[in-house]
């Protein structure tokens, strides 16, 4: 199964992706939104899950999944926006969007995971004892 994370921060980055790794996931990164469509368009088969920050210079988090979603190649990518930013209209733009679910920074792995399962992916490495 593959993930495509997508963050500015590398620090973020690294910590997802060691998270996702854990999971059983396989992962690629984009440091933004415009990074992301390209790295969507060269992979082979589209990731099953994207993780997307809100928050990135040249191509926020919005405006990628927006693009993301006007692909009907990528339909069955589901959407994690992983953001600092708690506020009930920021969720609901972006659920509106085409995001899936929302999951606020910092977290513990075990959020993660539950949010991967109420998205409908069962991580390969489970998520018991997660
Ligand atoms: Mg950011």
């Amino acid at each position: 199964m593959r993930a495509l994370i997508i963050d500015d921060s590398r620090a973020m980055r690294r910590m997802l992706g060691n998270t996702i790794t854990e999971l059983g996931f396989e992962f690629s990164e984009a440091a933004n939104g415009e990074e992301g469509l390209a790295e969507l368009e060269a992979l082979e088969s589209p990731p099953e899950l994207i993780l997307v920050d809100w928050n990135m210079p040249r191509m926020d988090g919005l405006t990628f999944v927006k693009s993301a979603r006007k692909r009907p190649e990528y339909s069955n990518c589901r959407i994690l926006m992983v953001t600092t930013e708690w506020d009930i209209e920021r969720m609901t733009a972006a659920m509106e969007a085409g995001a899936d679910e929302y999951l606020m920074k910092p977290f513990e792995k075990e959020a993660l995971v539950d949010k991967i399962q109420m998205v409908g992916l069962t991580p390969p490495n489970g998520g018991a004892g997660a």
